[in-house]
């Protein structure tokens, strides 16, 4: 063993809180560098004339691993932080006037599927059991430990894996299992959805994929009390409590490194020595600008990129009661939508749109009688497409989109805009080509060629973060923090 004092987060995201938070516990004396004013990363929200919006995530999967942050730590979450789970979970609307609503009660959602489409309530259930088996299979085989040290396979969830291999569906897109299951298309269309929250491409993600559906109905889908920035600000609240020492405003230069060995890190000012240092910014980036020296490992950093998002954050003058907290707008051909975002990197004519409205949750994110919409649509990462063309030409493809569905104007209502494009998501947290979910997930391999959580050139630097193991998402984002603080359990100790 080693020893080692001091450490050193580069980024405040989540998965950077955690991880300062589990190292300080650890009884390491940690500082976070964060180039922001504030913290949160993807997770920063937007307060402007009386609306607020969550800026990235909106849909809260396993808050249990936020809360075991505050148990590690000794503290009761709710004294902190609440949550609610979310009932119905998505409304899915189509051109023709279908509308599907999911729900947290599996038999329901079922049953609300088969009321609404020719595909039967069974064979929804079926598709979730199968979701939940992979779950059960995978989750501590890929996303509890490290994919890259020898002896994380040598026990007996690998084995019941390999055992079962044929139920984790890796040889299969998640489209062609879907078409199998389901006999009508728009079901089909809204299980394949959830290859894009991890920013894949359902038509060449593997089947095991699926497992996402799995998170959301049957395990559950939350809302953040006070919106989903609140789990951040109750974080760096914990962090602040228990010694961690924040430097925001703090952009860091460089990793300094001798032979094997990271020294200390360079912020425009100064040069600051420490003994161990987590990286939660941009795999790629902290290569590229941070370690100009080291060679990065290329099977990692050179693989094809997720999609980004455009996001339109309105202000809405009124209420629309036939909306709920998450609503989907499918797109009238998915395989367009995807062939266009992942081959020609351009973007489809009728694009889905996930709406999230968080007023009808959290009253107060909006003026009385209004709403505050957060329309995303999915959209190639940057490769030097003219995004200001891109973001006006979706504009009024997504208005066209709520306008046919909702059957109203919504444009004189729209009181106040805000938008995300990927070129922003890079300015505002150094994500590589603004891919806002790091590497995508198209192949079989994907899962074992996002970065470990350790460098293998310096010993003392580690990665966490939706760019490492085991990829992007508030819950893997948490884990990845989890992997990294037990990785220098394993190699240091804390030097009194
Ligand atoms: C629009 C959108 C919608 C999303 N929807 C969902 C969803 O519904 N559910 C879900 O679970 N996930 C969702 N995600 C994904 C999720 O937000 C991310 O996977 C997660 O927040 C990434 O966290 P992270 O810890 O990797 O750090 P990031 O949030 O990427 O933050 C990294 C931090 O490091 C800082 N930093 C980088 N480089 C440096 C440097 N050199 N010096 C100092 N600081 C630096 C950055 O400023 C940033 O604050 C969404 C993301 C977006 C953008």
């Amino acid at each position: 063993m080693k020893q080692a004092k001091t450490c050193a987060v580069i980024g405040s995201g989540i998965a950077g809180l955690a991880a300062a938070i589990r190292l300080q516990k650890q009884g390491f004396d940690v500082t976070v560098f964060e180039k922001n004013t504030s913290a949160g990363g993807k997770m920063s929200e937007l307060n402007a004339n009386g609306f607020r919006f969550d800026k990235g995530p909106t849909v809260l999967t396993k808050p249990e691993y936020v809360e075991e942050l505050f148990e590690l730590c000794g503290k009761r979450a709710s004294d902190y932080w609440t949550y609610k789970a979310v009932d119905p979970i998505f409304n899915y609307f189509f051109e023709d006037g279908t509308v599907v609503r999911s729900s947290k009660n599996v038999e329901q959602f079922a049953k609300n599927v088969e009321a609404n489409t020719s595909t039967s309530a069974s064979s929804v259930l079926d598709f979730l059991e199968k979701s939940a088996t992979k779950h059960f299979l995978t989750d501590e085989v890929f996303l509890q430990r490290s994919l890259h040290k020898i002896k994380n396979y040598f026990n007996w969830s690998t084995l019941r894996g390999i055992l079962n291999f044929g139920k984790v569906d890796v040889f299969r897109s998640m489209d062609t299992a879907n078409s199998k299951q389901f006999a009508d298309q728009k079901v089909v269309d809204i299980f394949n959805r959830y290859a894009s929250y991890n920013g894949s491409n359902p038509y060449l993600a593997p089947a095991t994929l699926n497992v996402i559906s799995h998170y959301e109905i049957t395990l559950g889908t939350y809302f953040s009390k006070g919106g989903i920035h609140r789990i951040i600000s109750a974080l760096q609240d914990l962090g602040e409590e228990i010694g961690i020492k924040f430097r925001f405003n703090s952009a860091v230069k460089e990793i300094v490194t001798d032979g094997n060995h990271a020294t200390g890190i360079r912020t425009e000012n100064n040069l600051e020595n420490f003994d161990l240092i987590v990286s939660n910014g941009d795999v790629y980036n902290t290569y590229k600008y941070l370690l100009p020296n080291s060679a990065a490992p290329k099977r990692f950093i050179e693989q094809p990129r997720s999609s980004s998002v455009i996001v339109f954050y309105w202000g809405m003058n009124r209420t629309f009661p036939q909306l709920g907290l998450h609503n989907m707008f499918l797109t009238n051909d998915s395989k367009q939508e995807y062939d266009h975002l992942f081959g020609t990197k351009t973007l489809y004519e009728d694009p889905t749109v996930h709406l999230t409205v968080s007023s009808k949750m959290n009253t107060k994110d909006a003026p009385e009688g209004q709403e505050n919409w957060s329309a995303l649509i999915s959209v190639p990462h940057d490769t030097g497409q003219d995004w200001n063309e891109l973001v006006e030409l979706s504009r009024k493809r997504v208005i066209q989109k709520l306008n046919g569905i909702l059957n109203t104007d919504i444009e004189p209502h729209i009181v106040f805009e805000e938008v995300l494009d990927p070129p922003k998501v890079n300015a505002e947290t150094n994500a590589a080509f603004g891919a806002v979910f790091s590497n995508s997930s198209n192949s079989m391999f994907s899962a074992f060629l996002r970065h470990p959580n350790f460098s293998s050139q310096l010993e003392n630097l580690f990665f966490c973060g939706g760019t490492a193991h085991p990829g992007p998402g508030i819950p893997l984002c948490l884990l990845s923090a989890k992997i990294a603080s037990e990785l220098i359990a394993e190699k240091f100790v804390v030097e009194n």
